[in-house]
């Protein structure tokens, strides 16, 4: 039996492995991810069948459809792709104004995050990989603007 194209032995594969996972915090994907950062890792996925890079997790490649992917740490080092700054609270963790960006890692994949530090940022800059402290979580990747 198929769903949606998935044969049914992959898509059981994949449900299973997360069921039986413990998950503390977050998705039970993302753990890998969250692991990561509590070492100051940056972990994104690794296609071992094509090598693209992916992120946020899927538990298959999105550019070959292989669900043979891992975890590998990122270079920490991205170019701004879109920012905006929030001036509003919505979290009583951040307070405004901060800027959201996404920036393109250097291996290829996209990721949402913040932008910190006094630098002006703008699209196309260089920023590297920094870490928000939380008390009782895991620290968040942030980014700051290189030089
Ligand atoms: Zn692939």
């Amino acid at each position: 039996m198929e769903s949606a194209g998935v044969p049914e032995a992959s898509a059981r594969r994949w449900c299973s492995a997360v069921a039986d996972m413990e998950v503390p915090y977050g998705d039970a994907l993302m753990l890998p991810f969250w692991a990561g950062a509590a070492r100051k890792e940056l972990r994104v996925q690794r296609c071992l069948a094509c090598g693209a890079h992916q992120f946020y997790p899927r538990p298959f490649c999105l550019a070959c459809g292989s669900d043979s992917v891992t975890w590998v740490a990122s270079s920490g080092k991205a170019t701004v792709y879109s920012l905006t700054t929030i001036h509003r609270a919505v979290a009583p963790e951040w307070t405004p104004p901060y800027v959201v960006a996404l920036v393109d890692l250097d291996e290829g994949t996209r990721l949402t995050t913040v932008i910190v530090g006094d630098a002006p940022c703008a699209i196309g800059d260089r920023v590297r990989l920094a870490w928000r402290e939380r008390e009782g979580l895991p620290p968040l990747p942030v980014f700051e603007k290189e030089g």
